[in-house]
């Protein structure tokens, strides 16, 4: 269907000419193990990211995030940005991914930073979430700058750190410091692992917080003369299965999140702890016998678009109140860790219709339309740079991210690569002309 004359054609011709690059690219960043925490690699990856846009024609910056949350001498949170400007004044396009991967955890089979290529796959920590995404985006990038060179507006690549431990080095240090303003930007794409013909427009809400009940200290032997907070901290337990539960069940959001258990308010307890701390390793003793005189429980709540952040937060409060009124002696604390507001971007946002006709170009079908049931960096675009016109898309089953065996599929990351062209025509050259 495609005339193989057309800008279009040439370009999804191009792209498939640089498969092998394109593979050794994403077996290039697999080897360099850019594990966080603690995130010891960071200027490594930079380097090689520099190297070969700087060679594309890119002009770049080595950004370190001095001062961030978990920089350091040690480990410092490293940045590149890369622009190319074109022929001609005009809208930039960013492609944005984060460079850090999760720990490597047990069960795998193949070396989770060699890079193995078998059966159309590319394997390691970090293949789909998210190198294979980030190598996608490059390969498109020099494949529509060598197309057309007459472009009018900028590309932009950035690699960025930290993604995984909430972005502050990485995204919203950038983001702060006017990288990702509507003056710079028109257009963001995140190469996330959302699956080639899928388009990502945002994600649900978070809220963290730690709860904590007191009590009074004694002799485990006679807990009559304490009070126990492990005992007041199940009474908090018990009411939220009796009645948070239930109502977080029944509130559903018109977001189209995946899976679909996601496509209502959840809460998670991550963690509990009361009394006596956890004995140090290697301990052999017995624990001592004392009436618990705290426990602490940290909430992950994760709230909808139809909901006030308020809201959420006096659903709990109230809760805790309500269980005060009947209860003799319990107090309670609360205390705010963390929180992201959602964000959606608009159905009819001009990259959302750019990569959705590129993608039934590509595919030959309609992608379909998500939104993610946790966070990414979008939500520092969205609220620190305040650009609405952004989404998630990009190579790779998400089932897969932070599985041992990890991989992405080689023509997977071919279309992507195609589609991530195709919307930079779309958005930079005005029309394709096919
Ligand atoms: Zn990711």
């Amino acid at each position: 269907m495609d005339d193989p004359a057309s800008l279009s054609g040439r370009l999804m011709a191009e792209i498939e000419a640089r498969r092998d690059d394109l593979v050794a690219l994403t077996q290039d960043l697999l080897r360099i193990p850019t594990l966080n925490p603690p995130g010891p690699r960071y200027h490594e990856i930079c380097a090689y990211l520099d190297a070969r846009l700087s060679a594309s024609g890119f002009s770049t910056e080595l950004l370190r995030a001095t001062g961030a949350p978990g920089d350091s001498d040690r480990y410092p949170r490293w940045n590149i940005v890369a622009r190319r400007e074109g022929a001609a004044p005009g809208a930039c396009v960013h492609f944005n991914s984060h460079t850090d991967v999760v720990e490597v955890g047990h069960g795998w089979t193949t070396d989770p930073f060699g890079g193995e290529l078998r059966d159309g796959r590319v394997y390691g920590r970090g293949a789909c979430d998210m190198k294979g995404g980030l190598a996608a985006s490059i390969v498109a990038a020099e494949a529509f700058l060598s197309v057309c060179p007459e472009f009018a507006g900028a590309v932009e690549i950035s690699g960025t750190a930290d993604e995984e431990s909430g972005g502050y080095g990485g995204v919203a240090w950038l983001a702060e410091r006017g990288y990702f303003s509507p003056e710079r930007v028109q257009h963001v794409i995140i190469p996330e692992p959302l699956n080639k013909d899928r388009i990502c427009l945002g994600h649900r809400g978070v809220w963290w917080a730690e709860i904590e009940t007191k009590g009074r200290i004694a002799h485990g032997s006679m807990p009559f003369l304490g009070d126990s907070a492990i005992r007041h901290m199940s009474a908090v337990l018990s009411e939220m299965e009796d009645t948070l539960y239930p109502l977080l069940a029944s509130k559903r959001t018109a977001m189209p999140v995946v899976p679909e258990g996601a496509r209502q308010s959840t809460l998670n307890v991550n963690s509990i702890h009361g009394g006596e701390p956890e004995p140090e390793p290697g301990f052999t003793g017995f624990p001592a016998p004392c009436v618990a005189d705290r426990c602490r429980i940290v909430i992950d709540r994760r709230f909808l678009i139809e909901e006030d952040l308020g809201e959420v937060k006096a659903e709990i409060t109230g809760m805790l109140e309500r269980i005060a009124a009947r209860r003799p002696g319990f107090a309670f604390e609360v205390r705010d860790l963390h929180e992201v507001i959602p964000t959606m971007t608009e159905r009819d946002a001009p990259v959302v219709r750019s990569v959705e006709r590129a993608i039934s170009r590509v595919m030959g079908r309609e992608p379909a339309f998500v939104v993610s049931p946790g966070t990414y960096d979008q939500k520092h675009i969205d609220r620190i740079g305040r650009l609405k016109n952004c989404i998630a898309y990009g190579p790779g089953i998400l089932d897969l991210a932070h599985q041992p065996d990890e991989w992405v599929g080689v023509d997977d990351m071919v279309e992507s690569a195609q589609v991530m062209a195709l919307a930079l025509l779309d958005l930079l050259a005005g029309s394709d002309s096919s």
